[in-house]
């Protein structure tokens, strides 16, 4: 099972990229089983290692310190997120020097990377909404449960993990990612940053000639999707405001009599 476990790791993980937003659900599943999963029960340890098999990890990651000038920057942007969206401001946000710009390890806390300093800052805050996004909708134990569904079916781990080594988990892992990319754009938005910056993210990745992922959507594909839905959401603030103009002059009417 470990060769197929290996195999199907680097399959998947393999992609490295661009923002980073690669970094998704992660890490070593192994050795912090989640506590929280969508069926409220633990998966056992077959399904956290099989997990850990479609999730980053924090094998690219080595410890940073605030006399990095890149630390403190991104170290800064983690302390306003916190602020920006006051649901995160107990989330464990831990930045490290990684190859992968973000990361959730194990649906349990996110790594954000000092090489995210060479973004823009409104970049920046949708990298680590992105992951905020991922753990906050559960994403980690939404593959335990696919896990769990597959060994149901099959009832062998190596079968389970060559299933996931031919991409048994990619269609989700898409959803998901997309999912994410959408949350985030609904943060920047509230906390009024501008979306099209994480779209010229993505448009820069699109650019770098790197290898379609597996376990992504391209980078054109997110980046037309980002600005789909700052359309169709500035469209529907402004639905909303005319009908509440439109519904002021009947609303006078009313207080003041005929
Ligand atoms: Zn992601």
């Amino acid at each position: 099972m470990r060769h197929f476990i290996a195999r199907a790791a680097a399959l998947l993980r393999v992609p490295a990229l661009c923002c980073g937003l690669l970094g998704s659900v992660g890490g070593a599943a192994a050795q912090h089983p989640p506590q929280v999963a969508l069926s409220g029960i633990a998966p056992s340890p077959v399904v956290a290692r099989l997990v850990a098999m479609v999730e980053a990890s924090t094998d690219t990651c080595r410890a940073s310190s605030m006399s990095n000038p890149d630390h403190r920057t991104v170290a800064a942007d983690v302390a306003r997120f916190r602020q920006q969206v006051p649901a995160a401001a107990d989330t464990p946000i831990e930045v490290l020097d990684c190859y992968w710009d973000g990361m959730v390890v194990a649906g349990r806390r996110i790594i954000v990377s000092t090489r995210l300093a060479r973004a823009t800052p409104a970049q920046r805050f949708f990298v680590i909404a992105h992951e905020y996004a991922h753990l906050s909708a559960q994403h980690h134990a939404r593959f335990a449960e696919l896990v769990t569904q597959l060994l149901q079916q099959d009832g062998r781990p190596h079968a389970v993990a060559r299933a996931l080594e031919r991409g048994a988990g990619s269609p989700l892992s898409r959803r998901n990612e997309t999912e994410a990319d959408a949350i985030a754009v609904h943060l920047m938005l509230d906390a009024g940053i501008d979306p099209e910056e994480a779209a010229r993210f993505l448009d820069a990745a699109g650019q770098a000639a790197q290898p379609e992922l597996d376990t992504h959507p391209g980078p054109k594909t997110r980046a037309a999707a980002i600005r789909a839905l700052v359309t169709q959401r500035e469209a529907h603030r402004l639905a909303q405001r005319m009908s509440h103009e439109m519904a002021q002059p009947a609303l006078q009417r009313v207080a003041t009599g005929p």
